[in-house]
């Protein structure tokens, strides 16, 4: 790893609700000099509570797309028998593509006799740069049933990265997507360390272990915080357990609040809404932790 590599920490929870992007939001307070990334493209909502301003927006193509030119086509039927998708429909002896059902593959446009299939970039959605008092903040949507959401994942990064070793910027801080599927490997694989949100229920510890496993394959150390810890005690143990299992640091806990949803609904984090509050020296304390294990590895 180059000297002024920045280093990736990805929030995940392996379930919704945990407070995954609440947390990542306060923890922006206290990162120094960093760049912030939402890689949750199918419904980011980090920039809602950030403050956003002077967004740069742009049209991203991740995939492409067939088109039939009619005046070209002698309805052969060849490419409707090909498409695995079923995206060729046939109407009146005239063939043309479902855009929404073309997966991009380009099976027909190679295996047209006359040359009549085109193959365009397809629009999957757009990326935004934002400026927030914390930092430079990189965000995407996807349209609605686009496919490639890892890709962009995976280029929300890259763009997070361009901007870090523009500004020197050591870390990134990046609010991962929810689940186990193709977005979140899209924003674990070749992180640096991952931070795993959960709370102490059956479904909490359910998901925590389907992450952990995640981080296990692609070899990402993670630390783990106990959000809402205060609501059950036997699960509270039960999650510390299985985080010492696959050798994962506990880097704290924090009680059940209802300050989160109350920033939420001010469009803030919970550290510039409630900033002298218990919930918020709490956060301070686990960010304190985070960092200072960041920097010892840093030294390792
Ligand atoms: S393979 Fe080409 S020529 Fe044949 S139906 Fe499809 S578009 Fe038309
Ligand atoms: S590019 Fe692939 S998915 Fe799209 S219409 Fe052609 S064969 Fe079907």
């Amino acid at each position: 790893m180059a000297h002024n590599d920045p280093k990736e920490i990805v929030v995940i929870s392996g379930k919704g609700g945990t407070g995954k992007t609440s947390i990542t939001a306060a923890l922006a307070s206290f990162f120094p000099n960093k760049i912030l990334a939402d890689c949750d493209v199918d419904a980011a909502d980090l920039h809602l509570l950030l403050n956003i301003s002077a967004t740069e927006k742009h049209d991203y193509y991740g995939g492409h797309v067939a088109e039939i030119d009619p005046d070209k086509c002698n309805s052969c039927g060849l490419c409707e028998s090909l498409c695995r998708f079923d995206a060729i429909d046939v109407k009146e002896g005239k063939y043309a593509v479902q855009e929404m059902s073309c997966e991009g593959c380009k099976v027909c446009v190679d295996a047209c006799p006359e040359k009549a299939i085109a193959w365009h970039p397809a629009l999957n959605g757009a990326w935004m740069k934002s400026e927030t008092k914390h930092g430079p903040l990189f965000h995407a949507r996807l349209i609605p049933g686009s496919e490639n959401s890892g890709k962009l994942v995976t280029f929300v990064r890259e763009k997070a990265r361009e901007k870090a070793i523009e500004n020197k910027a050591p870390y990134i801080l990046i609010d991962g997507p929810p689940g186990i599927g193709c977005p979140v490997i899209a924003a674990v694989t070749g992180a640096h360390r991952l931070l795993m949100v959960t709370e102490p229920t059956p479904s909490g510890l359910h998901d925590l272990e389907r992450v952990l496993q995640l981080a296990a394959y692609f070899k990402v150390p993670s630390y783990i915080l106990l959000n809402k810890a205060d609501i059950n005690k036997d699960y509270k143990e039960k999650t510390e357990k299985c985080a010492a299992q696959y050798g994962a640091k506990f880097i704290g806990s924090l009680p059940y609040s209802t300050l989160f949803t109350e920033a939420q609904l001010k469009g803030v984090s919970i550290l510039d809404a409630f900033p002298d509050s218990e919930i918020a020296k709490e956060l301070k304390a686990i960010a304190e932790n985070l960092i200072t294990h960041l920097q010892e590895e840093k030294q390792c």
